[in-house]
């Protein structure tokens, strides 16, 4: 279809058999740079007039570089959108309610917290307590090693890293002010190797059954090496020290047996609780034969089996028992674990939701410790009062003997990275299916990995992710700023371009 020269933009894109076969598109390709051309010419300097360009022009200018751009490339459609450059953060519900201070607040939840859980060994008195906080503050964030990180996993850990700062800032004031010793604060990542690996998967009977990462030789040494730069490249610019953590040592907590246990006892109500889609609790482990390696992704055919063992018939039948969890290799038949020996525990694997409340459940009941965990926007609102908050309750009333209660997880929802049309940029489109297309051609393709990121820069990542991590902090600094998302093309400006929007 050719356009009309000065014909005002309607709002329509042209569609894709609007473009097919080529002489069409040719056509219409021509048709549209005649509509510029001819628009443009006037404001060429060697025509008779020069001036200010009325809105209406400026409109039929406009509408004909949106209609000339998709017609650049058959394969790779573009669209031109308009933006005033205008960076609004405006207040509503998280963002007005922590406009000024987030850390705040988050410090005066720690605190109830050790004073509503002061342990017999603690000589503090509820009363007199001063508000020092003892215990060590780690703050979490977690990451599927699946490939170099992509920039929203890069602002998930520069948000842990500055939040803790920002804490361990507050608690150097107080410290000073007070001669009173403050809690030491670190950043802990935890990878999780029990990530399905592409093309390891199967079905069976109708079964879906998956590789981990850790079972597949050499898989996690491919992105591994980038997810360290990143974090010691962060730990040094913050001055905030990091751990590492992997899901056998998710499983090895000293409260995993006691969860495990609910979880078998629970299985009913927490399967239709965590798997509104398989009505089943998502606990895996790996059939033992090396070479297979294969687990059950939904848990649909795992067998829980109660049994009373000598250690715990001395308990006087408190009502604890042990449970034998029963899994299915399609190939190698039946492999257990059991929840009276720990170690075996570590074999298990578990999907996100489960993870999520399993490690929830055992910081809420660490009295030695606090945990403030950072993920991505995208598990905010009804995932987690579905998910989280939901079984949560149960739990802490009906398990804990009040070890559970009042206290509450702490969770900071970092801003998501939009695409055009509002949707997440997402990593595993851009892992699995080869999209964002269109990125490549923009060079926007250099946030979806901290490798590509690299390559664009031509060094050793300190550029982009410098520019990010400053980006960050003035986050932190403006804590309105988290309560938000950020697109695409805010972020090329601030990392690719290195500009500053107003
Ligand atoms: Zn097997």
């Amino acid at each position: 279809m050719a356009y009309a020269p000065g014909t005002a933009w309607q709002g329509h894109y042209p569609h894709h058999d609007e473009h097919l076969p080529n002489a069409q598109s040719v056509s219409s390709r021509a048709g549209a740079v005649q509509e510029l051309f001819t628009l443009l010419s006037p404001l060429l300097p060697d025509q008779p007039f020069s001036r200010q360009l009325q809105a209406e022009e400026q409109r039929e200018i406009l509408s004909a570089i949106q209609n000339l751009v998709p017609t650049l490339s058959r394969d790779n459609r573009v669209y031109a959108t308009f933006h005033d450059g205008q960076v609004q953060d405006p207040l509503g519900g998280g963002s007005y309610a922590f406009e000024k201070d987030l850390v705040g607040p988050l410090l005066t939840a720690l605190k109830d917290d050790e004073i509503n859980s002061l342990t017999p060994e603690d000589s503090r008195d509820p009363a007199s307590f001063d508000g020092t906080i003892t215990r060590p503050i780690i703050v979490h964030a977690g990451a599927q090693p699946n490939n170099s990180p992509h920039v929203g996993t890069l602002i998930v850990f520069c948000y842990a890293f500055a939040v803790a700062r920002e804490i361990r800032g507050r608690l150097r004031t107080k410290e000073i002010r007070s001669g009173r010793k403050m809690a030491p604060v670190s950043v802990e990542i935890t990878f999780v190797d029990t990530a399905p690996v592409n093309g390891y998967d199967k079905k069976v009977d109708g079964v879906k059954y998956q590789t981990a990462y850790r079972d597949v030789n050499g898989a996690l040494a491919t992105h591994l090496p980038d997810y360290y730069q990143v974090l010691h490249f962060l730990s040094a610019w913050a001055d905030i020290p990091f751990i590492t953590s992997y899901q056998h040592q998710f499983f090895s907590d000293p409260y995993m047996p006691e969860l495990i246990r609910y979880f078998a006892e629970s299985r009913l109500t927490l399967g239709k609780q965590l798997s509104p889609k398989y009505g089943t609790v998502a606990l895996r482990a790996a059939c033992p034969v090396p070479d297979c390696r294969l687990a059950e992704k939904h848990g649909v055919n795992n067998q829980y089996r109660p049994f009373v063992t000598h250690a715990n018939l001395d308990m006087e039948s408190d009502g604890v028992t042990d449970w034998t969890i029963t899994f299915h290799c399609p190939m190698h038949g039946p492999h257990f674990i059991s929840t009276s020996d720990p170690k075996e525990l570590t074999r298990l694997e578990a999907n996100a939701p489960a993870r999520n409340l399993l490690r929830s459940m055992s910081q809420l009941l660490d009295t030695k410790r606090h945990h403030v965990r950072v993920t991505g926007a995208d598990y905010a609102g009804m995932y987690q009062e579905t998910f989280l908050y939901r079984p949560l309750v149960d739990w802490a009333y009906k398990s804990t003997g009040g070890r559970g209660i009042p206290r509450t997880p702490h969770i900071l929802y970092s801003p998501l990275v939009v695409d055009w049309s509002g949707a997440k940029l997402s990593k595993s489109l851009y892992v699995r299916k080869d999209g964002y297309q269109a990125m490549k051609l923009l060079e926007t393709d250099a946030l979806c990995s901290y490798a590509q990121m690299k390559e664009y820069f031509g060094d050793n990542g300190t550029l982009g992710l410098g520019r990010l991590w400053k980006e960050v902090t003035e986050w932190m600094d403006d804590p309105k700023k988290l309560f938000r998302a950020f697109s695409v093309e805010y972020l090329r400006g601030i990392i690719l371009d290195g500009r500053r929007w107003n």
